[in-house]
């Protein structure tokens, strides 16, 4: 399995917020968020390939109980299951961070973080006609996906919001799914990489959230360490 970095930090986002977690992140995804904020997992993929058992072991190095498989998208790298398999029984809890275009057929977790990519994530179609492709709206959200992981496992679900307008696509994608979630496991997040960018988006996503009753998902670990690799 591809792997991008394996460090010791705190959660930033949603409700594991502050606690500390181990983070596993995969390289490889089938997006290309144009504000991707990891970039070398999604446009130009790196990393090494690591057994599970390697992967497993380096998790177990630090004093930690909590561990984050994140990306790019986890959740096309191929051994998946056999690791989040392996992490639990080993006693920690396990989450995964996904995009949520991928059903969690056979994997072990205890918090589903999915965040489907809105309209706002599409690349310029000038500059990158093969990429904007890859987010049509069919791609991109997938209602009956996201049904099979609330019906699976415990979850969030987290929007990242770039404007107010986001919210027509949320509440349609929302109205999609039948499988009931209740709002406040419902997150808007600001779009930005920036403590400033955050700061200016800040405002305009709690006042979306007290009008419709979703939850709003700081980016604890941007304010904290800006955009940096192993935060
Ligand atoms: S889904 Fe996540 S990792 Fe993939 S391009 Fe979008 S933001 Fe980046």
């Amino acid at each position: 399995m591809r792997i991008s970095e394996i460090f010791h930090s705190i959660q930033g986002e949603g409700l594991c917020t502050g606690v500390p977690s181990v983070f596993v992140r995969t390289s490889g995804c089938n997006l290309r968020c144009s504000w991707c904020d990891t970039p070398y997992t999604s446009w130009a993929p790196e990393g090494d390939d690591l057994s599970v058992a390697e992967i497993v072991s380096q998790v177990n190095s630090y004093d930690c109980r909590h561990v984050v498989i994140t990306g790019g998208e986890p959740m096309v790298s191929v051994g998946m299951p056999e690791l989040t398999q392996h992490l639990q029984r080993d006693g920690f809890h396990v989450t995964i961070e996904t995009n949520a275009t991928r059903s969690p057929d056979g994997i072990a977790v205890d918090l589903a973080s999915l965040s489907p990519k809105l309209a706002n994530s599409t690349p310029d179609a000038a500059l990158h006609p093969v990429e904007a492709k890859m987010h049509t709206e069919s791609l991109r959200l997938k209602p009956d996906v996201i049904d099979a992981w609330l019906d699976y496992c415990a979850c969030q679900l987290k929007f990242v919001v770039s404007s107010e307008d986001d919210i027509t696509e949320i509440k349609d994608l929302l109205g999609r799914l039948t499988v009931p979630l209740p709002p406040d496991r419902v997150m808007l997040m600001p779009e930005g990489i920036t403590p400033e960018v955050l700061a200016q988006r800040r405002e305009m996503l709690i006042d979306l959230c007290k009008r419709h009753g979703y939850r709003y998902c700081s980016r604890l670990h941007i304010e904290l360490f800006g955009n940096a690799r192993g935060t």
